[in-house]
């Protein structure tokens, strides 16, 4: 009868073993399959009298649901003992793995901070998010200037309008790291900060919204003018080869007075002029400046003891310089055929 029947397959099943995931397989496909013993039964289901339906269909349940759990016991046991066997197959050959590069901006990053390290400056790094104080009103930005302005900078929670130095920011410059230092530090201060600045622009072969900036900052007693170029004079050199000639060029920039750009001698054409230096034999690397007395005051240092200069340059323009990267956006698209150029760099 068909509930002996049952019964019979019961017992088969609760004695069901298996030396591999194949026999599994065959017993899954003898009892669960749609032609397999269980499904046989649920066709002789329907001839049941009726007064026996609910038994017979108990236990027909009852049969499937203790299949499926033996079945996956099984399979359980044998990937339990798949993973302590100590069959390690040494002839196997190795998954490729591929090593990488240092990213050029990293490359160049870190030769500048090497540069400036032997000169005795140490490392800094602040916040990229940060508040409009320590961005803007530390750094002597007029409370209209247009950096402040949402076309310019990406703004965070500018929701506080009563006062302005509350809303948070990412930062433009690294130049808040600076602020940071000197309301933290007492002079002397040679701190060089390098990290990465978001700025509202369209996307191009020549600008992106994020860049990478190394600030450098030196506050003591008695420092001028002549201290900072004959730095920027070394780091040109030091950067770019011994015969590298630099300019100042008078500028404006609210934290420093008197403010300059540096160019350099072009280094493709050696200053003769080329396509490259637009003829003018001088590309711009960086601007600098004396700090300007507000900043230190704001800073909690004393202009009339203190003086100090600081200059910031873009790692993505001297690393344009150094090797003639044309199209800014390389520099974040992650194609590996671009980033191997660089494999032979130290
Ligand atoms: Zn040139």
């Amino acid at each position: 009868m068909l509930l002996e029947k049952i019964d019979n397959l019961l017992k088969e099943v609760n004695q069901l073993s298996a030396k591999n995931t194949e026999e599994v397989e065959q017993f899954r496909l003898r009892f669960l399959s749609r032609k397999g013993e269980i499904a046989a039964l649920m066709s002789e289901f329907r001839n049941v009298a009726a007064n026996q339906k609910k038994e017979v269909g108990i236990r027909i349940n009852e049969l499937k649901r203790r299949t499926q759990e033996k079945i996956n016991a099984l399979k359980e046991q044998l990937e339990v003992k798949d993973a302590q066997s100590n069959d390690i197959d040494l002839t196997r050959t190795a998954y490729p793995i591929e090593l990488g590069t240092r990213h050029p901006l990293t490359l160049v990053k870190n030769e500048i901070i090497d540069i400036f390290a032997r000169m005795g400056f140490t490392l800094f790094q602040g916040p990229e998010i940060d508040d409009d104080k320590h961005v803007f009103t530390m750094l002597n930005f007029a409370a209209d200037h247009p950096a402040r302005d949402m076309q310019d900078t990406f703004f965070i929670d500018r929701s506080n309008s009563v006062d302005v130095t509350k809303n948070v920011l990412l930062r433009s410059h690294t130049s808040n790291d600076e602020a940071h230092y000197m309301s933290t530090h007492k002079p002397p201060i040679r701190v060089l900060c390098p990290g990465r600045v978001y700025r509202n622009e369209a996307i191009s072969a020549r600008a992106h919204c994020f860049f990478h900036q190394v600030e450098g900052l030196y506050i003591d007693k008695g420092v001028s003018f002549t201290d900072l170029k004959q730095v920027l004079l070394t780091f040109a050199r030091e950067m770019f080869g011994v015969n590298t000639k630099i300019r100042l060029r008078p500028s404006y920039f609210p934290f420093t007075e008197p403010s300059a750009e540096m160019d350099i001698s072009c280094n493709i054409c050696g200053g003769k002029g080329c396509g490259f230096c637009k003829h003018t034999g001088w590309v711009e690397i960086l601007g600098c400046g004396m700090v300007d007395p507000h900043d230190l005051e704001a800073c909690g240092i004393d202009p009339l003891i203190y003086t100090g200069y600081a200059f910031g340059m873009g790692v993505e323009r001297i690393t344009n310089l150094k090797y003639r990267v044309s199209d800014l956006r390389l520099f974040s698209e992650n194609d590996t055929r671009f980033l191997r150029e660089f494999e032979g760099v130290q």
